[in-house]
């Protein structure tokens, strides 16, 4: 029995898409719900930035998911199919899935954007969302969904105005983004370019100049009105992600994409877990482990197997995928098989060190973490 379950009144720290996520479905279940968030609006660690929502990681369609959660999907977004991915040698391999790979939306504090429309939801639904409230003090929470503790991950990158046709376009290798990949998103002449890197934060300004120098040759890329942005990201594999008896949901927990730095989905699934654990009494922590972390171990095992690979492995695992239904082949890769069971001790063991970026000695530094992320710190102690 879980020490979270028998208030009517729950306060969930962090108006992101895990707590709104959160917020949303205890409001329809009748709770009074409180969200208090820091900052004086939804979305201001983003800046109308797309993102991707992947549907590649289970069976079921992600958008199907969230409204029969509940969550209604009246944001901006658009199916993406297909996308040109390259290998570090900068080949060109045309993927294709059979559904929607993703759903590219925008995030920020925008009309339209995956954050607005959640926070709107939430509000219509009863919530109560208290704006320039930062917690400090945990023990009075009932769920903490306060985003990164630290910056496993850095991207840096522009938004931008564009004539170019709409597209998703990927490039793998160490030369634009260390450890990570470097991305071009177009939709209706709005575009995102950024290199998301997994380590090298120091010489963000490099790899940013380089992937935009790249994405001109190989795709066209014209920027009309550039705005700088940048963010960071935090991947953990969670003891418990429970903390004093109450739910930790959502990147504040580590929950993301081992491999690919993908965290909405999880932020809104674990968001709803945790919701569904205090209407039910049920305990959240057995509901994250059954629903979450065989996805989030395979997501360990697969970048494990893409560092050891290194950049033939790249373009081998590339060629794959263009040949095949890329949907299928990745949602059979997130699937927490036999032979992944069995490297996952070693992919554990290795993955615990990594991630604090050698490059980044916090001193004199302005890649985004040292400029932006370590002031932010939230609240509360590791799980
Ligand atoms: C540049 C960039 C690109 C990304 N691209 C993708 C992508 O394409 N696909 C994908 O799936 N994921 C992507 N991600 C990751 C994704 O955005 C996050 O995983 C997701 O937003 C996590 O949601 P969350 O609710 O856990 O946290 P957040 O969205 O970080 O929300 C946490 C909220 O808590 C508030 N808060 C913090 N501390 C306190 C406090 N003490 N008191 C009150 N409030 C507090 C913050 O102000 C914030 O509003 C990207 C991230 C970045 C930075």
């Amino acid at each position: 029995m879980s020490g979270y379950t028998d208030h009517n009144d729950v306060t969930v720290v962090g108006a992101g898409p895990g707590g709104l996520a959160c917020a949303i479905v205890l409001a329809q279940a009748g709770r009074r719900v409180t969200v208090r968030e820091w900052h004086s609006d939804v979305g201001t660690r983003f800046h109308d930035d797309f993102q991707g929502l992947e549907n590649w990681s289970h069976a079921k369609d992600v958008l199907v998911e969230m409204r029969a959660a509940g969550i209604t999907t009246d944001f901006e977004f658009h199916p993406f199919d297909s996308g040109t991915v390259f290998d570090p040698a900068e080949r060109r391999y045309p993927v294709r899935g059979k559904r929607p790979l993703f759903y590219l939306l925008r995030r920020g504090r925008e009309a339209g954007s995956l954050d607005r429309a959640l926070l709107e939801q939430a509000r219509a639904a009863g919530a109560e969302v208290r704006f320039n409230d930062r917690v400090r003090d945990f023990d009075s929470a009932g769920v903490l969904a306060t985003g990164p503790r630290q910056a496993g991950i850095v991207a840096v990158g522009h938004v931008f105005d564009t004539d170019m046709p709409d597209g998703a376009w990927l490039a793998l290798g160490h030369r634009l983004a260390p450890g990570g990949y470097a991305y071009l998103l177009v939709q209706g002449g709005r575009g995102t370019v950024a290199s998301c890197m997994f380590t090298g934060f120091r010489d963000q300004a490099k790899y940013l100049a380089a992937t935009e120098e790249f994405f001109t040759r190989h795709a066209g890329l014209q920027m009309r009105s550039p705005r700088p942005f940048g963010g960071y990201g935090n991947i953990r594999l969670a003891a418990t992600a429970v903390q004093g008896g109450h739910p930790v949901i959502g990147e504040q927990a580590g929950f993301q994409d081992a491999l690919a730095g993908f965290g909405m989905r999880y932020a809104i699934r674990s968001g709803v877990l945790a919701a569904r654990a205090i209407i039910d009494g049920s305990d959240y922590a057995a509901a994250w482990q059954r629903d979450l972390a065989p996805g989030l171990y395979a997501g360990v095992v697969n970048r494990f197997i893409y560092n050891l690979g290194g950049e033939p492995g790249m373009s081998l695992a590339l060629r794959r995928l263009a040949k095949r239904d890329a949907g299928q082949l990745l949602e059979r890769a997130y699937r927490l098989s036999l032979p992944k069971r069995l490297l996952l001790p070693l992919a554990r063991r290795w993955y615990r060190a990594p991630l604090a970026d050698p490059s980044c000695s916090h001193v004199d530094c302005d890649c985004v973490w040292c400029t932006h992320g370590q002031h932010e710190n939230p609240v509360a102690e590791a799980p």
